[in-house]
């Protein structure tokens, strides 16, 4: 995290993390681009996206990271992590596997980061109610479990993706203000 010496302004790196094809690069495409893509290819290469917001009249810079698919590898590297102080989980509500899985990215997430990291756990793809798989009752009890903040969104009509970043932004904030 920095601070310019005039204190207003701060910059945030947020990690999305959560297994292949959940909707990451979406969620953050949808966040900073408001773009949303059918047949997104795994690599896209870009590492990061900032998106600037006010908060308290400072000017905060989120800068967001995609994985660009190295977790199809398990492979995700600790530079990936280096520096984060946010970190949105992210499974697909259609698919438990996804589910099952966030613990194992929580473990990882202990690993490279400090426990003051933000973290939302995010339920998407709320779009698709009729293959739900997940409810949104499990999603709540496993946040609460774990002590971490809760939404569902849907990268692909836009419910509550801004939500889900602000959230964690806010939390950043307050954790350093
Ligand atoms: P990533 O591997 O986690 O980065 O996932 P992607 O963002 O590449 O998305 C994987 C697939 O899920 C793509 O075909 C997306 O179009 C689709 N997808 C992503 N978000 C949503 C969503 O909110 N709803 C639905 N129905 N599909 C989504
Ligand atoms: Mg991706």
């Amino acid at each position: 995290m920095e601070k310019s010496e005039e204190g207003e302004e701060y910059l945030f790196k947020i990690v999305v993390i959560g297994d292949s094809a959940v909707g990451k690069s979406n969620l953050l495409s949808r966040f900073a681009r408001d773009e949303f893509d059918l047949h997104s290819k795994a690599t896209v290469g870009v590492e990061f996206q900032t998106q600037v917001m006010e908060l308290d009249g400072k000017e905060i810079k989120a800068q967001v990271w995609d994985t660009a698919g190295q977790e199809r590898f398990r492979a995700v590297t600790s530079a990936y992590y280096r520096g984060a102080v946010g970190a949105l989980v992210v499974y697909d509500i259609s698919r438990r596997t996804t589910f099952d899985s966030i613990k194992r990215w929580l473990d990882e997430l202990k690993i490279h980061c400090d426990t003051t990291v933000a973290r939302m756990l995010v339920g998407n793809k709320c779009d698709l109610e009729n293959i739900r798989e997940v409810s949104i009752e499990e999603g709540k009890n496993l946040a609460v479990e774990e002590g971490l903040f809760f939404i569902e969104t849907s990268a692909l009509d836009s419910t509550n993706v801004t939500a889900a970043f602000e959230i964690v932004i806010r939390e950043i904030y307050s954790n350093v203000s």
